[in-house]
């Protein structure tokens, strides 16, 4: 099973949906990150979620637990509740 992990091959993925701009946070609260991320191989949008019982993502690879490209890139650029170093401001700085 851990052979047919790849984790190199899932952050490299990650890294070109978020140089290609593919990765879109649509919200962020107490206990939830929800973040919408582009296919790059065809038109569908995966959506990825973080709640109190982990992450998940609806592509394929998601929905069987596995750890996607789509949820690398989000994990990137969102930290679930509890492990955000900063507490967002409604102050401007
Ligand atoms: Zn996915």
């Amino acid at each position: 099973m851990i052979s047919q992990l790849n984790p190199g091959g899932v952050e490299a993925k990650a890294e070109a949906l978020l140089c290609a701009g593919f990765v879109d946070v649509v919200n962020v609260d107490d206990v939830h990150v929800v973040v919408d991320c582009r296919s790059t191989t065809s038109d569908t949008t995966h959506r990825v979620r973080c709640d109190p019982n982990g992450w998940t993502c609806s592509c394929t690879a998601g929905t069987h637990h596995r750890r996607c490209s789509h949820l690398a890139a989000a994990q990137r650029i969102t930290a679930p509740p509890g492990q955000r170093r900063l507490r967002p401001t409604t102050e401007n700085t």
